[in-house]
């Protein structure tokens, strides 16, 4: 009987010694990634429905794993913020962006480059000085930076994060609220933050022409945000119906495949110098 018990056991034991295993694996393969400089940043341009103007970018993490293949921020990004990775690994996307917006600014491209944070990240309270010194150690101002916060991530610490948001606004930069939409907070509640944009999450933003319900969401945010004197911005706009949508309906600025996807550097390089031809 006990024998017969304990099967199960075994088997559910080795899966996880497996699974563990394999998380250990790959723990270890990222540490050695982020020390190394084997992650690298793709960039997704972000443009004016006004006047059609390209006003910034979004640096978006990959790992070019040597068996894996090109791995998206969401198989090892979670693993970063379970441990105490998330620190250099942001780090390191804070010197590497900083660096690229520099040799843009040598070119002559002048852009805005936006770094999404994690919730640790805002507990950590290393972060402003990390900023501070890759701003400096490249001559870039914090005018070109802004940071994006989910709502989730705020509300893991209000309190500090209010602090933490103040002193990286004081330096010059700007900050967005993330995928807004997806959680609970109030726009009244985020309004004591010092936020300057919005971003409307994915999944209203694709329901956005055909479903009424999704249109009347989209807009009231919209109108609300524009009360509160903050811009709007798009996520994840894929087809000019939804760009016609949310034009008419008063958003500021889209982001999403049917304008680029996210690329690195140079091709960005080389697709805003076709644009202006
Ligand atoms: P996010 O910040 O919401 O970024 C937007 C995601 O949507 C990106 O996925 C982007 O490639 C994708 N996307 C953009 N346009 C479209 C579109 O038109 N259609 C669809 N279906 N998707 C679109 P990605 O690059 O896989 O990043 C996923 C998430 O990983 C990000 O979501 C962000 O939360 C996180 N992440 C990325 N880079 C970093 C980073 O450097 N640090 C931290 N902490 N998180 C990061
Ligand atoms: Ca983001
Ligand atoms: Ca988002
Ligand atoms: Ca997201």
């Amino acid at each position: 009987d006990a024998k017969q018990r304990r099967v199960p056991h075994r088997v559910y034991d080795a899966d996880l010694d497996h699974h563990s295993r394999e998380r250990l694996a790959l723990y270890t393969e990222l540490s050695h990634a982020i020390r190394d400089g084997g992650l690298t940043l793709y960039y997704q341009p972000k443009q004016s429905l006004r006047d059609g103007r390209i006003v910034g970018v979004e640096a978006l993490l990959r790992w070019p794993h040597p068996q894996r293949g090109l791995m998206p921020p969401g198989a090892f990004v979670p693993l970063a913020e379970n441990s105490e990775l998330i620190r250099p690994m942001t780090a390191w996307v804070i010197g590497a962006a900083i660096r690229q917006l520099a040799a843009w600014q040598r070119e002559g491209i002048v852009l805005c480059c936006a770094i999404n944070l994690s919730a640790r990240n805002l507990l950590d309270p290393g972060l402003l000085e990390t900023i501070e010194a890759a701003l400096l150690r490249y001559g870039v101002t914090a005018e070109s930076l802004e940071f994006e916060v989910t709502e989730s991530t705020l509300m893991e610490d209000p309190h500090i994060a209010l602090e933490r948001l103040s002193r990286i606004h004081a330096l010059g930069a700007r900050l967005s609220i993330d995928d807004y939409g997806t959680g609970y907070s109030s726009l009244a509640y985020l309004k004591r933050l010092p936020v300057q944009a919005l971003k409307i999450d994915r999944t209203f933003v694709s329901q956005v022409a055909n479903s009424p319900p999704d249109a009347i969401i989209v807009r009231s945010t919209i109108t609300l945000a524009h009360n509160f004197g903050l811009t709007v911005i798009a996520e994840g706009v894929e087809h000019a119906a939804d760009r016609d949508a949310l034009a008419a309906l008063g958003c500021d600025v889209i982001q999403g495949y049917l304008l680029a996807r996210p690329m690195p550097a140079a091709a960005l390089s080389e697709w805003l110098a076709l644009r202006e031809e």
